[in-house]
């Protein structure tokens, strides 16, 4: 007995002195770790500890030490670490269209420029070269997630895949001839088989996409519904992006979009267990009762405010989905209308629209828009449990983003200055469902020269087929 005793306190004697740590994949040393849990809570420092996929631990970089064994540690001391930022809605594709027409209106932008150009230059190549460098200008500006729509879906998820990033895609469903589906029943047997290739994918979650209301008639609308139900996937609708879209919905059916889409049981009946999850793209022109309705969906809104101005579309009533509890996100929308895929302007652009619409200084304070690209994007895309903050048991997305520009100093507050000042080119790390996508801004999954100088290759034929 006696001896035993000496013989257990002799074991937490050399315990005390070597604990055991546990062995972990990754950890990610910072100069201040935002977490955006619920309580929004920051270290100064921090470190995020990683094991395979997932976040095991989020404490001072000391405790993380003491606990965890790391194969391999980043440290990045002078950065803040942050959760990879979600891109609600884009086209990534359409980086291949950037700049090729601006100025214009959305439905001159889309009948006289981007549908025609599209017709004679969409293909599974365009779309393969596109969304690689869409994924590089991603990774690069420290989007994780992304929610897409376009053609040829199934090879943007490939792509996506072979970058790292997580995606939420969907393939476009829409009523005229388009280059992967003569008709909407061929795009929803094509969107079929994309389900089935994506469903259990760990990083890709497929989507049923109608384009819009205006551009599918009933039948497709439900079709499309029907489908994402049957499969329990989300679905990616544009939503009242402008006047126009408004107009037509009153004139057709003497309801707004958002109200003609309820009236069809297009957001699902009022008690349906629904299994899906649908996001909104823009919802500007939305009135008091659209947004109850939208409320008590369930249904995720992206907000795109450089897209809405650059269109001159008009401004999405962010105070109204804000004060209504709407799980709103942000997004960039395609390139093509933006022109570009930055999460940072995107924030910077999203406070100051808000700021100058309502004539509130205090409307989208930082710390919101960060909360909009983050955790916001990821309850607008339906994935609040997987991703959107740094906390034990989720995915491990997560960005670290240098300080010491001129731009940046002197640096009072991390939240400030990632909202009214960071680049996207201050990101220098990315890391995505524990796999380190690029390190000090070194591309690890993409081979940076030649992706740019396919996607240069290939404008050539752009600038052909539409004879510029
Ligand atoms: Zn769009």
């Amino acid at each position: 007995m006696r001896a035993n005793l000496v013989t257990i306190v002799a074991a937490v004697g050399v315990l005390a002195v070597q604990p055991v740590r546990t062995p972990i994949s990754l950890v990610v040393v910072g100069k201040t770790v935002l977490t955006q849990n619920i309580r929004r809570q920051v270290l100064s420092p921090g470190a995020v500890a990683i094991n395979g996929n997932a976040i095991v631990d989020v404490d001072a970089p000391t405790t993380i030490a003491l606990k965890y064994r790391a194969g391999e540690t980043i440290n990045a001391r002078d950065e803040i670490v942050l959760p990879g930022l979600v891109n609600t809605h884009t086209h990534a594709p359409m980086v291949m269209y950037r700049g090729l027409a601006d100025d214009l209106a959305l439905m001159e932008w889309l009948n006289k420029y981007i549908f025609p150009a599209e017709a004679k230059t969409v293909s599974p190549e365009m779309v393969r070269v596109g969304t690689r460098l869409a994924a590089l200008e991603m990774i690069e500006s420290g989007t994780t997630t992304y929610a897409d729509m376009y053609y040829f879906e199934e090879e943007v998820a490939r792509v996506t895949k072979e970058a790292g990033l997580r995606g939420v895609l969907g393939e476009t469903i829409i009523q005229f001839p388009v280059a992967d589906a003569k008709t909407p029943i061929e795009g929803l047997a094509r969107t079929e088989r994309f389900i089935k290739l994506y469903k259990d994918d760990a990083l890709i979650v497929p989507a049923v996409a109608p384009h819009a209301m205006y551009t599918n008639d009933k039948a497709t609308l439900l079709a499309s519904v029907q489908l994402a139900r049957r499969y329990g996937v989300p679905v990616i609708i544009h939503l009242a992006e402008t006047e126009n879209e408004l107009k037509t919905a009153r004139e057709k059916y003497q309801m707004t979009p958002t109200a003609y889409l309820e009236s069809i049981g297009f957001w699902g009946p009022p008690s349906d267990r629904q299994n899906t999850h649908t996001i909104a793209a823009h919802g500007v022109w939305v009135n008091d009762e659209d947004v109850a309705i939208l409320k008590r969906r369930g249904i995720g809104v992206s907000h795109n405010p450089e897209s809405n101005m650059k269109l001159s579309s008009g401004t999405a009533p962010v105070a109204m989905y804000l004060a209504a509890g709407v799980a709103l996100g942000l997004g960039t929308d395609g390139a093509a209308s933006n022109n570009d895929l930055d999460m940072f302007e995107a924030m910077r652009q999203a406070s100051f629209l808000a700021k100058h619409a309502t004539g509130d200084p205090t409307a989208v304070p930082a710390q919101t828009a960060l909360d909009l690209a983050t955790i916001g994007g990821a309850r607008a895309l339906g994935m609040e449990r997987l991703i959107g903050s740094l906390e034990p048991g989720k995915r491990a997305d997560l960005i670290t983003v240098s300080m010491n520009s001129a731009r940046q100093t002197p640096l009072y507050d991390a939240v400030s200055h990632l909202v009214y000042v960071t680049r996207g080119d201050d990101v220098r790390t990315t890391i995505v469902d524990g796999k380190v996508l690029m390190k000090d801004r070194q591309m690890k999954t993409l081979d940076r020269a030649a992706v740019i100088a396919d996607a240069n290759r290939l404008a050539g034929r752009v600038k052909e087929a539409v004879g510029r």
